[in-house]
């Protein structure tokens, strides 16, 4: 894959140049493979020599490598064992830090007061003090005959000491070594370093090339240079992902699709006369967007993403109808058979005698919606696959095991895929091959996403943005009930939902868990917490105590397809009061009638999840309550996530919260085991303008030069980015 030039040097085995025991070490420890592979395992931080480490916040359990200074050797002889125990501590000035060493031939019996060294190992409590045992150590004064002896001792003073990411056995000095021996290796090469980054953006925005940046990020002479590679490597990381989705995006473009042209006396027309409501001006807007998208004569490939309850629906519903208008069919792909089975019913009342073809109470005009899932019954299914494939079904509702299936469809125009932000790049191309010629897509988030996210994650499609909530729409206000200190609250809670109940309103419980074998989703957080409340635990309690008389049901992902319907139906038609659910109304579920939602053992969730999951009321006139029961103290990092959730309505906000207080592999829904990701510096939340620059400039590459035949250095990285399992994130994201 990789190209030859680059294959040269980057690309060469890293046995050919640090020997086989040394390269078999590497590539066990950290999959490396090639000299590229070790030069991009970056320092974790840098130590400089004048400043020792801090050893005040060293947690313990944390592997540590520390630069500090011995400040007393002693050793005496153990009671319970044979032998000497030698104690040796060392200290940043301030903090001591104990490093014992026992055994016959240990090396702790090197070290002498005065000196100076960096000490790695595992922190670990005895008698109340941290402790390292049998660190591995190397000593300040020793790297001087190393390669950097040739430098000014001056220079040499304030020179920052990379500390790197080490795996059991490969201390950081380890890999410093390796490191500057293939950094060596390198500068005997002649010509220049195949650099991923054009020389003009590299000029524009003031960044050092490759082998200088590589140089300096290892070998640094100073904090500055370090900081001037980090912020050039962490472009390049932005330029080189921006550059893939970009071409992906130019490449979608180029393939041929069927346009679907809007007609003005069909369905669409006959649908918008029947709405009872007016379009908001967004919902205008992005439709128009789309229909213009539906007919060109090349894919769309929109990301239409919008507030809890901005009324996204509607919009995908429009589209549909103009696909099928012009004589096509589409498909609308939901999470969960929940979503599915809501979607199939909304979709029925919405178009009403327009999604009756061939019923006696049908439009002649009108079309027929098929209903597609997994756990149908043999004759329903055979039924709907009929449908789907002979063209009388216009629309065709189901989960996302449509596509993996063998779905036959007669003209399949248009794919909407509800709700879904883990959505990625291979269910996308997978999609296009359901077609004929591949259809429009039309994915819609579930939740409101920053920019620079959606760049990253959704960087190769067109997105729209449906920013207002429809006039009408009467605000959620959100409560934090916290019964560890107002135990009482939780009466109030319930008569809160007594009262809506009485004023002709319904209800939600929301439970973290269902309650059967199924482990706490905190357990490995915290073995100590209790197990979070759970649908089956809860659910008789409430319904012989506080709530008792009300009709209520309970709702959970592993009940049986025909419960889970009826439940849900039951709900939708007003015949229940309360429902007792999992997450599984987390999405889409609109109930107009409901209006308050109390979500118990509320810190469970994540901040995105309970603004999705409070979505589910106030979705008509009546005002929506959304009460959020917890255990978390005042001040806890949980309770002030479950705070900021009560203070803002804001998605945009609160998602760019939750993202913040996330690791970025889960951002990216990658498998980021620190292996061998793509994305070592760059955050795409921290990042944001770097991402937004580099995305402008792989734009205007990909424009001048689509097969980036001018930028060999690039299209081999590109090639890297997706060859192996480093582009696991963006097929999970
Ligand atoms: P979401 O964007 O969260 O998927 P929905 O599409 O489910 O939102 O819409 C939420 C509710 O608002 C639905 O009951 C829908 O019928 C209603 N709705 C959609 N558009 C409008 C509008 N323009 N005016 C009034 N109500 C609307
Ligand atoms: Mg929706």
């Amino acid at each position: 894959m990789t190209s030859a030039l680059v294959q040269h040097r980057l690309g060469e085995p890293l046995h050919r140049v640090l020997g086989k025991p040394t390269a078999n070490k590497l590539a066990k420890a950290f999959g490396m493979a090639t000299v590229g592979d070790l030069l991009r395992h970056y320092p974790r931080r840098y130590e400089t020599r004048g400043e020792l480490t801090p050893l005040a916040d060293l947690e313990v359990g944390a592997e540590v490598t520390v630069l500090a200074e011995v400040r007393s050797v002693s050793s005496r002889r153990m009671s319970r064992r044979r032998g000497e125990l030698w104690e040796i501590v060392v200290t940043d000035g301030a903090e001591d830090l104990r490093l014992v060493f026992f055994g016959a031939r240990h090396t702790g019996r090197q070290l002498q007061r005065g000196q100076r060294g960096l000490f790695s190992g595992t922190v670990r409590l005895y008698d109340k003090r941290r402790e390292l045992a049998h660190p591995d150590f190397t000593l300040l004064a020793d790297e001087q005959s190393g390669p950097a002896a040739e430098a000014a001792v001056e220079d040499w003073a304030d020179r920052p000491i990379p500390v790197y990411p080490a795996a059991a056995g490969i201390r950081s000095w380890h890999l410093s070594r390796w490191i500057g021996t293939a950094l060596q290796w390198l500068s005997g090469i002649p010509g220049e370093l195949p650099d991923p980054l054009p020389h003009a953006v590299r000029e524009r925005h003031r960044l050092p090339g490759l082998a200088e940046a590589l140089h300096a990020v290892h070998r640094p002479a100073d904090h500055a240079e370090v900081t001037r590679a980090l912020a050039r490597l962490r472009w390049e990381e932005a330029f080189v992902l921006q550059t893939a989705l970009v071409r992906r995006r130019a490449l979608i473009r180029e393939l041929a699709a069927t346009p679907r042209t809007e007609r003005h006396d069909g369905l669409l027309a006959a649908f918008d006369a029947r709405l009872p409501f007016e379009l908001t001006g967004g919902q205008r807007r992005v439709g128009t967007q789309i229909r213009e998208d539906l007919a060109r004569a090349h894919p769309m490939h929109r990301l239409l993403q919008g507030e809890v309850g901005s009324g996204k629906t509607v919009v995908a519903v429009r589209a549909m109808l103009t696909v099928v208008d012009a004589g096509g069919q589409a498909a609308l792909l939901a999470p969960t058979e929940v979503l599915a089975q809501q979607h199939h019913r909304s979709l029925c009342t919405l178009l009403g005698p327009l999604a009756a073809a061939g019923r006696l109470d049908g439009d002649a005009s009108g079309t027929s919606v098929a209903l597609l899932t997994g756990s149908m019954g043999q004759a329903a299914r055979r039924a709907a696959l009929l449908e789907a494939a002979s063209g009388q079904a216009g629309i065709v509702v189901g989960t996302h095991a449509l596509l993996t299936e063998h779905v036959e469809f007669a003209d399949l125009g248009l794919v909407v895929v509800d709700e879904q932000h883990r959505f990625g790049v291979e269910q996308r191309d997978a999609l296009r091959s359901k077609g004929k010629s591949p259809p429009h897509v039309l994915v819609m988030t579930a939740t409101p996403i920053p920019r620079t996210v959606a760049m990253t994650v959704f960087g190769d499609l067109d997105v729209s943005t449906l920013e207002e909530l429809p006039s009408g729409r009467a605000p959620i206000s959100t409560h934090v009930v916290p019964v560890s200190e107002k135990p009482h609250y939780l009466d109030r809670t319930w008569r809160r939902i007594r009262e809506e109940i009485a004023a002709g309103h319904q209800a939600y419980v929301v439970c973290p868990r269902i309650g059967d074998e199924d482990p706490d989703p905190g357990s490995e957080a915290a073995e100590d917490r209790r197990p979070a409340a759970a649908v089956l635990e809860v659910a008789p309690g409430l319904t012989a105590g506080p709530l008792a008389g009300l009709r209520t049901d309970i709702l959970h992902g592993r009940l049986a397809t025909d419960a889970k319907d009826a439940a849900m139906g039951a709900f939708t038609a007003g015949d229940l009061d309360v429902l007792i659910a999992t997450t599984v109304i987390e999405v889409g579920v609109d109930v107009a009638n409901a209006t308050v939602m109390v979500v118990l053992d509320a810190d469970r969730f994540g901040i995105s999840q309970l603004h999705q999951l409070r979505g589910r009321v106030g979705r008509g006139a009546a005002p929506g309550l959304c009460l959020l029961v917890t255990e978390a103290p005042a001040g806890s990092p949980a309770r002030q996530r479950l705070d900021a959730v009560a203070a803002t309505c804001d998605g945009f906000e609160l998602a760019r919260l939750d993202l913040l207080a996330r690791r970025e592999g889960d951002v990216l829904g990658a498998a980021q085991s620190g292996r061998r990701s793509s994305l070592r510096l760059l955050s795409v939340i921290r990042d944001a303008d770097v991402i937004a620059q580099a995305r402008a400039e792989s734009r205007a590459v990909v424009d001048v030069d689509p097969g980036l035949n001018e930028h060999p250095a690039l299209a081999a990285a590109l090639a890297d980015l997706l060859d192996d399992d480093r582009a696991g994130f963006l097929e999970k994201a």
